[in-house]
């Protein structure tokens, strides 16, 4: 492969800005450039990884053996068709997850207007089956097209094993190439002025670029607590099953906290930034800091929904 870069810094590529050297880089811009891609890492006995939009990422910054997989966005790539049929879209993975959302929108198709604003790439969404104000991308899923690392084949929504910010891409190493929609017919107005209401929303609460990976942690499911635990919360702050992280951070004066160049928004308790100078051992000490008090106070263990990029995950894979 020709286009492979070497020794490249990767937190050019990611929004959280914290990051190292990887020894490999390539952009994709379509199925056959994403074969040779996995192609080229098995020749090299390299581990690799796919990235999106890079929203979602936290990079260790010591310098990682790998190719990293960038899926280009490009228009005529993999990354750019969105195709309407009816009541049905597909679109290939390296789409903005905001272009669909936007084509939906304006086609009258319900459903994926509350995922406004949420950046990143069609494939990175349903990797971790993002989502926002109680719906997530996986339930207007009726396929998914992917690479099992031998051939190219349709999977069903079932066998995406979704849940809540879950997929059975987080335990395979699949590639997804691109995915079919479905939608119920609605008002185009009624989903515009939803769509810009949410926009606005987290507009005012992000401001323009923050340097942040989203949520850093996942909500508690609440049956997935003891009892012991769940006496400790207050029941208003139960949602949909689910206990905001959020709210439990709070509680124990998250906010503001910092190490180095890492610290937690004082607008909200789960959203982690990096004022650029931030060091991933800032990170991990803020992060095992939240962890263990949390603990102490609640009992309740709490888990990473950021993906973290370093070689001893990589080669585990
Ligand atoms: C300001 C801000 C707000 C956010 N708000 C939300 C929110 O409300 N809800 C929410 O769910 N998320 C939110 N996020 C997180 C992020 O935007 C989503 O997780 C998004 O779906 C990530 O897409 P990406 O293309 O950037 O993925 P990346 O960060 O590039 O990748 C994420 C994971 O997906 C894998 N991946 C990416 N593409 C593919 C592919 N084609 N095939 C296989 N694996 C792939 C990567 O290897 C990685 O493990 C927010 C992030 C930021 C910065």
């Amino acid at each position: 492969m020709n286009n492979v870069v070497k020794n490249i810094e990767i937190s050019q590529h990611l929004n959280f800005g914290v990051g190292g050297k990887v020894s490999h880089f390539v952009t994709a811009s379509n199925k056959e450039d994403i074969l040779s891609a996995v192609a080229y890492a098995k020749k090299e006995k390299i581990p690799y990884l796919i990235l999106g939009g890079g929203n979602n990422i936290v990079s260790c910054d010591k310098k990682i053996k790998c190719l990293v997989i960038k899926i280009s966005s490009e228009p005529d790539s993999v990354g750019g068709e969105i195709k309407i049929k009816d009541n049905k879209i597909y679109t290939d993975a390296g789409i903005l997850l905001s272009d669909l959302v936007s084509t939906t929108v304006k086609n009258g198709f319900v459903g994926l207007e509350t995922l406004s604003g949420i950046p990143g790439t069609v494939g990175g969404s349903i990797y971790g089956n993002a989502g926002a104000y109680g719906h997530s991308i996986s339930e207007f899923i009726s396929s998914v097209t992917i690479f099992d690392g031998k051939k190219i084949i349709k999977t069903g929504n079932k066998d995406c094993h979704f849940g809540y910010r879950e997929s059975v891409f987080k335990k395979k190493k699949w590639i997804i190439i691109g995915a079919e929609f479905k939608f119920k017919k609605g008002d185009a107005k009624e989903l515009t002025k939803i769509s810009e209401d949410i926009i606005e929303t987290r507009w005012k609460k992000f401001g323009p670029k923050p340097k942040c990976p989203g949520s850093y942690f996942k909500n508690i499911i609440v049956k997935d607590i003891s009892k012991k635990s769940l006496a400790f919360i207050d029941p208003s702050k139960i949602k949909d099953g689910k206990i905001p992280v959020g709210y439990l951070l709070e509680e124990v004066g998250a906010k503001g906290m910092r190490e180095g160049g890492i610290y937690v928004s004082d607008f909200h308790g789960n959203i982690i930034l990096n004022d650029g100078t931030g060091k991933y051992n800032d990170l991990t000490k803020l992060v095992k800091k939240l962890k263990s008090l949390v603990k102490k106070k609640f009992g309740i263990e709490i888990e990473e929904e950021v993906q973290y990029l370093h070689e001893k995950i990589l080669n585990s894979r």
